[in-house]
């Protein structure tokens, strides 16, 4: 429903890419809810609402909404069921890392399986057995855009 509000509730007027970009995002929304096997409003009103940078990292990553990659991942982690600054543009950012890095198949399964998931707290120890490493932020560091940023002198 968040889109009725994007797109009714602003007076920001949308260029033709904008308002593309906006639509894949509602799309991969709802893409990523049925692969999450949320599929009634029942399901999904007896889950958690997290994670939402995943959920958002995933809409903006597909719509291609990653404006600025070279930003600093440091907050993401902290909405989990809550909504904030760090949702959107590093969300996207992560969940771009796990695809280059780990392959779509694995985030494939982190959203399917999903639909088990009542807590962070479960969602972290998920996270862990499909990658393999700890869900925090050093662990998402290691990009090539990154590293190639913070080694060209200044
Ligand atoms: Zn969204």
């Amino acid at each position: 429903m968040f889109w009725i509000r994007t797109i009714i509730g602003s007076n920001h007027k949308y260029s033709d890419e904008e308002y593309f970009r906006l639509i894949k995002h509602e799309l991969a929304h709802v893409l990523s809810s049925n692969l999450s096997d949320a599929n009634s409003e029942l399901d999904r009103n007896s889950r958690s609402l997290g994670p939402c940078w995943l959920w958002e990292g995933v809409s903006v990553y597909l719509a291609g909404q990653i404006f600025d990659e070279n930003i600093k991942l440091h907050s993401f982690l902290e909405y989990y069921d809550k909504f904030g600054p760090g949702v959107y543009a590093e969300g996207g950012i992560a969940v771009k890392y796990l695809v280059e890095k780990h392959g779509k198949a694995k985030l494939l399964a982190l959203i399917k399986s999903m639909k088990d998931v009542k807590s962070e707290d479960e969602f972290k120890k998920l996270f862990k057995r499909i990658y393999g490493f700890e869900l925090e932020y050093r662990n998402f560091t290691n990009t090539d855009s990154v590293q190639q940023k913070e080694r060209k002198p200044k």
